[in-house]
């Protein structure tokens, strides 16, 4: 039971639907084991009374509020500041009070996308130096954009983008064209129809990654890569679905022998340690939140 005082500060969650959540869990394990005197509570919010509960944040001076669907497009409006690849993306999964020079919050609020960096800090925190890779990434919805933009600011060399024929393969033509005119990287869009292409593109990649709700329910059976073949030992292969924790592509790819197979448990974590950081200036203990988390 947290000690909850008349000085106990609040972060959000904002969403709807929202009461499935695992971030409150998240997020109040570690500012407690911070000894932040800080909790997180979710509220369900959607595109109707998002403007309001934004506004809260101000009124009651919280430290920000995490935002999920149906916000994450949307928020942006009722800001004051976007970080840059939020900016890019078009999504923010992260508000933030910021504070002035005394550590008071100021009212003014910045948006972020954690999403994308908890990606990148998961593939960090196993020693992965990616600066120069050349990426395989499957998917062009949230998380997929997320992860590109991040990427591509952060110094991937070349990103190979396959998505199915379906409403989001026009949103990564959009992406991929803004990556090329806004970062150095070099950036493809492809049909994922084409396995032939998908074939030859995972065989010349560092790093692949499904960001697909591809090998989860109720697609858990599936996988968007064909067979092993398609799989080289050195290649990093990434999921970033965590349940169920190992899917059919990730099976494939240990089957042929690659030995760095990551699921999205990383990115998970890693996203709210990190928002975690914007809100309160700490760092958490990852190990202690893995252990805990399971
Ligand atoms: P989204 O709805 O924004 O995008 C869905 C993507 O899946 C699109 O690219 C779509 O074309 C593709 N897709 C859907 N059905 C498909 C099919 N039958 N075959 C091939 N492609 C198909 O969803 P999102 O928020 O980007 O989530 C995508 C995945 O990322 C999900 O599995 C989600 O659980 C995961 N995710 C993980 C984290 C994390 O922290 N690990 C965070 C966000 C999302």
């Amino acid at each position: 039971m947290p000690n909850i005082t008349g000085h106990t500060e609040l972060v959000g969650l904002m969403a709807y639907p929202i009461r499935h959540t695992q971030s409150p869990v998240t997020h109040n394990l570690a500012y407690d084991k911070n000894g932040d005197d800080v909790i997180q509570l979710a509220f369900e919010v959607d595109n109707d009374t998002l403007e309001p509960a934004v506004e809260s944040i101000r009124a009651l001076k919280m430290l920000g509020s995490n935002i999920s669907m149906p916000n994450k497009t949307v928020v942006h409006k009722y800001l004051d500041d976007v970080d840059e690849a939020a900016g890019l993306c078009g999504a923010i999964n992260t508000v933030v009070n910021t504070r002035d020079e005394n550590g008071n919050v100021t009212g003014k609020l910045k948006g972020y996308n954690t999403d994308g960096m908890g990606y990148w800090q998961a593939i960090k925190e196993e020693g992965i130096d990616f600066k120069g890779m050349r990426m395989v990434l499957v998917g062009t919805g949230g998380a997929a954009t997320a992860i590109a933009v991040r990427g591509a600011l952060d110094a991937i060399k070349e990103l190979h983008v396959f998505n199915i024929r379906d409403k989001f393969y026009e949103r990564g033509e959009e992406i991929v064209e803004l990556i090329n005119k806004e970062t150095k990287c070099k950036a493809y869009m492809y049909d994922l129809a084409d396995k032939g292409k998908l074939k030859t593109e995972m065989q010349a990649a560092d790093i692949f990654c499904d960001a697909t709700g591809v090998g989860m329910h109720p697609l858990e059976e599936l996988s968007n890569i064909p067979d092993g073949s398609f799989f080289k030992e050195d290649l990093i292969v990434t999921d970033t679905v965590y349940a169920p924790r190992e899917t059919v592509m990730m099976k494939q790819a240990k089957e042929s022998g690659v030995k760095r197979v990551y699921n999205g448990m990383g990115m998970m974590l890693f996203q709210a340690l990190i928002a975690i950081k914007l809100y309160t200036g700490k760092d958490t203990d990852v190990a202690y939140m893995k252990e805990r988390l399971g």
